[in-house]
């Protein structure tokens, strides 16, 4: 492990010598490693979990062209209190030890990047965590933005409902809707990284390709926030898209990867409207509702429908007892 993440760093500082924050570099052959240069990929794990699809994602990345962004239909941005440190979020100590937390509903960050915490000597990967199974919880997760018509509306029902969820951003999002990125942290919601530019011949071009995209995220969110997610959400799902060099690289590097184990299928080339998006959530909870609920949405793109379904689905998983909470380390696998 400790080979590829030096090989890590290696390629982070040329990198970071062409140009950090430019936009995401062409993958080099030369860069990939031997045993993914083949293209060789596993088979998606098949555990009854349906996987984003690449068309729709293909259909994300149309939607974060600038010019389909109606500025007249743009919402206010509401003035919201800056989030503090300690009641708000949550900053991993240097060394990791305040990481073992009893609150599901507090978002947790790191000060430091991966590369500043080499730099300094400090643990880059994170120490084993005991996940949180006190209570039945559902993490309202939301890929794919922010951007500025649809995520505001959905920060507009969180704030209504009071619950917390997880936004889970690409970073030329980030770059292009800042002030709604920063409107997420303030009102204390979780920040994942969710690849740069969510192309998947990119990302998936070797282990090395997915965590370029990774720490160029970090860098974006960090510039606007001060801080940076440890948690990630491969494009696609980690259980259809990655190997085992993957999961290594994710773990050397101090990131947890979550996918989801219920849905709204608002990302399908269906297109399913809100009672459909109600249906299909009770659907995959089935007659047994798991105890840890990570629920996939998205929030770009023409996802009016899921603006409308997400009242009624607070509601009854409210009703159910769910608690709401945002994702952590310390969030359990769905799996
Ligand atoms: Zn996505």
């Amino acid at each position: 492990m400790k080979k590829i993440f030096c090989a890590i760093l290696l390629l982070t500082l040329t990198t970071c010598l062409s140009g950090c924050g430019d936009k995401a570099k062409e993958t080099n052959a030369n860069d990939i490693p031997t045993e993914v240069a083949t293209g060789k990929v596993s088979e998606p794990k098949d555990n009854g979990k349906p996987a984003e699809t690449k068309s729709d994602n293909a259909k994300s990345d149309e939607t974060k062209s600038a010019d389909e962004k109606p500025a007249e239909t743009k919402p206010e941005v509401k003035p919201t209190a800056q989030a503090q440190e300690g009641k708000d979020y949550i900053v991993a100590a240097d060394d990791f030890s305040n990481l073992q937390l009893t609150d599901p509903s507090i978002p947790v960050y790191d000060k430091y990047t991966i590369w500043e915490r080499q730099e300094k000597g400090l643990p880059v990967a994170l120490p084993e965590l005991v996940p949180y199974e006190n209570e039945s919880v559902v993490y309202l997760t939301f890929d794919d933005g922010p951007d500025d018509k649809i995520t505001p509306q959905i920060l507009d029902i969180l704030k209504a409902e009071g619950v917390k969820a997880t936004f889970y951003v690409c970073g030329n999002m980030v770059d292009a809707n800042p002030t709604v990125l920063k409107r997420i942290f303030d009102e204390g919601h979780a920040i994942g990284n969710h690849s740069y530019n969510h192309n998947y011949n990119q990302i998936y071009a070797s282990p090395w390709s997915f965590m370029e995209q990774i720490i160029q995220t970090d860098n974006s969110i960090k510039n606007i926030i001060g801080v940076r997610p440890f948690i990630i959400r491969a494009p696609g799902g980690a259980g259809g898209m990655f190997t085992a060099n993957y999961y290594a690289m994710v773990d050397d590097c101090g990131y947890i990867e979550h996918d989801w184990n219920v849905l709204t299928e608002d990302a399908t080339p269906a297109k399913p409207n809100a009672s459909e998006q109600i249906n299909n959530v009770l659907k995959y909870l089935g007659d047994q509702p798991p105890r840890t609920v990570i629920l996939l949405m998205h929030s770009n793109g023409d996802k009016v429908e899921t603006v409308k379904a997400l009242p009624e689905i607070i509601r009854f998983l409210r009703d159910w007892g769910y608690k709401f909470g945002v994702v952590t380390p310390m969030t359990p696998q769905p799996w």
